[in-house]
């Protein structure tokens, strides 16, 4: 989604467009690999000294809670953001750990041994080593 987009869906849920909220949906765009609230913490907290970690977790969530950003949690406990609220897959380099994302059509993947189960998320983890790392 783009930038003006998402400003507009805050501004539809009366969400204050403060600076530091949109310095936060900012850095989510431009860095894709999925950050957790720590790395987006330390990498806005050069910026804007007066940051906390509590204002990047609160965001997040409130980001979330109208769907505007996503949660994804692989292997590890840690929680990392996705602004790609579209369905998508994850490859996951376990040289960087960073987590790419990748189009696959996942809603017309047919799985038969599930018919009558009700399926509320689908995700597709890919792992292995990125093009970078190699
Ligand atoms: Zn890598
Ligand atoms: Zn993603």
């Amino acid at each position: 989604m783009l930038f003006e987009n998402i400003k507009q869906k805050l501004m539809d849920n009366n969400i204050n467009l403060s600076y530091q909220r949109l310095k936060i949906i900012e850095y989510l765009i431009e860095n894709p690999y999925h950050p957790t609230v720590e790395q987006i913490f330390t990498e806005l907290h050069k910026e804007i000294p007066n940051l906390s970690k509590t204002t990047v977790y609160n965001t997040l969530r409130l980001l979330s809670e109208i769907s505007l950003v996503r949660t994804v949690s692989i292997d590890d406990n840690q929680t990392r953001y996705d602004i790609n609220v579209k369905n998508h897959g994850h490859f996951k380099c376990e040289s960087c750990g960073n987590i790419y994302d990748f189009n696959i059509d996942i809603n017309n993947e047919n799985v038969y041994d599930l018919k009558g189960f009700k399926i509320r998320e689908k995700k597709v983890y890919f792992m292995g080593t990125c093009r970078t790392c190699l």
